[in-house]
């Protein structure tokens, strides 16, 4: 990724649910913000802590060229943590802050149809993709959200249809991995982007997805965007030990 550092300023939030902020940031650090053609492109937003900086991962929504400002879709996950109740307490004025972007996924124009799935971390992400998306996509897509008035409408191509999956009280992942598995698989290469809580992704649906209906890792963007009951910190140490355990015994996903 990038490595520039920018300095841009709030310039409003919108509250999209109860739980998801989009936050507008701009000023005169937008002339500086270099961006790329992923739809997944992210930023590490750089907070200051007592022991120095703290960094969190976020996905560049969108970018207005005529307002110059990006929008970032935060979590509004409780009063745990940095990014999330910084965004909830954000106001017009406030600075932070980022680097990058960095990012590694667009839809792919060969492929015969898509499969997107993932849960509030990753709607950012799968929203803009769909964006992207040709007129003539075909595909799925899946993402789970605590309940109905969570959901929210972004456009789509005719023929790529939306399930929104209410997690309810289940955990985090389960519901959506097992949406993902009850659709019937389609002909024809498919290009899949699967984010959100790591354990259900990285383990449920990216085995799912690579092993058991084989799709290469040049077709499959698969990854975890935040683990359960771990800080981002916690969840770099988390994929550090899996990606250790899976040289040792590679899983072949
Ligand atoms: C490439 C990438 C792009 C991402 N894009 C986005 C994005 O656009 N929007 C977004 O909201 N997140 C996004 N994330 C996830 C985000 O980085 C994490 O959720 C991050 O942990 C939030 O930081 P925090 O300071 O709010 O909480 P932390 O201090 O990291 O964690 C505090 C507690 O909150 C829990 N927690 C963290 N995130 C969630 C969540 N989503 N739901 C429920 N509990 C949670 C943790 O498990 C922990 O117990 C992305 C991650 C990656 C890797």
């Amino acid at each position: 990724m990038a490595r520039s550092r920018t300095t841009l300023i709030v310039q409003n939030t919108i509250w999209l649910s109860d739980h998801l902020i989009r936050v507008h940031l701009g000023g005169p650090g937008f002339a500086d913000f270099e961006a790329n053609d992923f739809t997944d492109a992210y930023v590490k937003l750089v907070f200051p802590n007592p022991d120095g900086e703290i960094m969190r991962t976020y996905t560049v929504r969108a970018i207005d060229r005529a307002t110059q400002e990006i929008a970032i879709d935060f979590v509004h996950h409780g009063t745990e943590g940095v990014a999330g109740p910084w965004a909830a307490a954000a106001e017009p004025g406030d600075s932070i802050d980022l680097l990058g972007p960095g990012g590694a996924y667009a839809p792919r124009a060969d492929a015969d149809w898509h499969l997107l799935a993932g849960d509030e971390s990753a709607l950012p992400a799968i929203a803009a993709a769909c964006a992207a998306l040709p007129i003539d996509a075909t595909g799925r897509v899946f993402i789970e959200v605590g309940g109905p008035a969570d959901e929210l409408s972004f456009p789509l191509p005719e023929d790529v249809e939306l399930t929104w999956v209410h997690r309810g009280d289940a955990a985090p992942g389960e519901r959506l991995a097992a949406a993902v598995r009850a659709e019937p698989w389609r002909d024809g290469q498919a290009h899949v982007f699967i984010h959100g809580e790591a354990q259900a992704v990285m383990h449920d649906l990216r085995p799912y997805v690579r092993k058991e209906r084989g799709v290469t890792a040049e077709w499959a963007s698969i990854s975890g965007y935040w683990r359960r009951g771990r800080t981002e910190e916690g969840f770099r140490t988390w994929k550090s030990e899996l990606a250790e355990s899976e040289k040792a015994a590679p899983a072949g996903v």
